[in-house]
């Protein structure tokens, strides 16, 4: 049973879906004012390794993550630039689409554009002033935090004190200089705005995600996830929106990854330590021993990001290659013996285990390198069978890291091999495995056909 720490309770919780099956999952995305940097990719490669779990898991999960493209920053940026505000998010946002791919993350389901939802998040606005959760100040349109007793109930904050009706316009502060927060900006000397029913001008950076995230997953859904540094007020701010709008729960689980730092240090740009993907890439590391060194730490703890981490990457990465490419060579027909199905089902069961545990990545790898050395000690007493099975479990438990390199196609003769252990499986009347067989070579695009002439195969889904 997978647990999840909820920042919301404080707790590790069982996780149980609203819908059973179906997972509806939101992470707070770029703003696209630069190229994203390594602490940012942690909590990417992190949001991808969770939906890839809730899915090994067999879990439907709807993924949306939005693209901040109005805010503070990229207007800013965009004026400094002399670009417009959409040549220069469009430039960011492909930049993040590119990295996220080098890196191996999964494209969300929906990616909803901020600018694109303007109407929502005016409506949202609307709703809350019907309600009166918000007043107006020189066009602008402000949150009242005295009017929402729950206000604090994420960052674990008191802001019962907090001065009634002093205001912040920015939308990063910190919980020292709590107040009401902005949810619509009037519009300003050249700065981009719309004309709306609230009046011209723009939306905060929170209300954002509160009119994308409700859209598309509904008033209440499973998990909201964002780095730490988004607790507050960013996710505390989404909670007292949504909630004072809609009278419901908003988020069932609040999922925060820990920060990075750099050799040691807080990565900063005065320090020099400071770097995006493509600096790294840029000095010859490979994108996966970067996504291996992301996700080889539990994701609430701190991660030392350092050369030598990154050596040591490469080199567990190359070591399950071998592994795995060995096994596949020697892999045959027949069935594997007991003894070995059992190791390998002990050696799955751990790795589900820690990963259960709040995804324990650290114990979830050293369950799969405790298996792989195991049988490395023995590997010339393998069969074929053992083999095959021991190559296909490294490639299923790539499904949820996804950190080995892509392999060339099967062979013709490797996918006889197959079904020829397919077919003997059929004889003894073990359909499980037959059946597992055959769903192994649809994950590599082979279709079978049986014939009444024999088995015919096709590549191509
Ligand atoms: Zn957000």
């Amino acid at each position: 049973m997978l647990k999840l720490h909820n920042t919301l309770t404080g707790k590790d919780e069982e996780f149980h879906p609203l819908e059973e099956g179906v997972v509806r999952f939101y992470t707070c995305g770029p703003t696209v004012y630069d190229y994203a940097h390594v602490g940012n990719f942690r909590t990417f490669v992190f949001q991808d390794l969770l939906r890839r779990y809730l899915k090994y898991l067999n879990y439907r999960v709807i993924h949306v993550m939005n693209i901040t493209d109005v805010d503070d920053k990229t207007i800013h940026n965009a004026r400094e630039q002399g670009m417009s505000l959409k040549d220069y998010t469009a430039k960011y946002t492909s930049a993040f689409l590119e990295d996220s791919k080098t890196l191996r993350i999964d494209p969300p389901d929906i990616m909803p554009r901020a600018t694109e939802h303007i109407a929502e998040m005016v409506g949202l606005i609307k709703s809350l002033g019907e309600k009166g959760f918000s007043y107006q100040k020189d066009g602008s349109i402000y949150f009242s935090i005295a009017r929402d007793p729950d206000y604090g109930k994420l960052s674990k904050a008191d802001f019962s004190g907090a001065q009634s009706g002093a205001r912040v316009d920015t939308d990063k502060y910190d919980k020292e200089n709590a107040r009401d927060f902005v949810l619509w900006k009037a519009k300003k000397e050249g700065e981009d705005f719309w004309e709306t029913e609230i009046g011209p001008g723009r939306p905060g950076w929170h209300i954002e995600c509160s009119a994308m995230s409700m859209k598309y997953l509904g008033e209440t859904f499973d998990i909201h996830c964002g780095g730490v540094d988004l607790i507050f007020p960013h996710h505390e701010n989404e909670i007292a929106q949504s909630e004072s709008a809609t009278g419901k729960p908003f988020v069932r689980y609040w999922v925060h990854p820990e920060f990075l730092i750099v050799e040691g240090e807080k990565m900063s740009k005065s320090l020099g330590n400071y770097f995006t993907l493509r600096d790294l890439l840029a000095k010859g590391h490979s994108p996966e021993s970067i996504r291996y060194l992301l996700l080889s730490v539990h994701y609430r703890k701190q991660l030392n990001f350092t050369n030598d981490g990154l050596r040591q990457a490469q080199a567990s990465i190359q070591r399950l290659e071998d592994f795995a490419l060995r096994a596949k060579e020697k892999a045959g027909p027949g069935e594997p013996s007991a003894s070995f199905a059992e190791e390998v089902n002990a050696a799955r069961q751990r790795f589900i285990e820690a990963m259960d545990d709040d995804l324990n990545t650290s114990a979830a790898l050293a369950a799969v390198f405790d298996f792989v050395r195991a049988t490395y000690q023995k590997q010339n007493a393998l069969s074929g069978g053992d083999a095959r099975l021991a190559s296909e479990f490294i490639e299923e438990i790539d499904g949820v890291l996804n950190i080995l390199r892509p392999q060339p196609e099967l062979l013709d003769e490797e996918i006889a091999a197959q079904i020829e252990a397919r077919q003997a499986a059929r004889k003894r009347k073990d359909f499980a495995e037959a059946d597992r067989i055959r769903q192994w070579l649809a994950s590599k695009g082979i279709q079978l056909e049986d014939t009444r002439d024999g088995v015919r195969w096709k590549r191509g889904s």
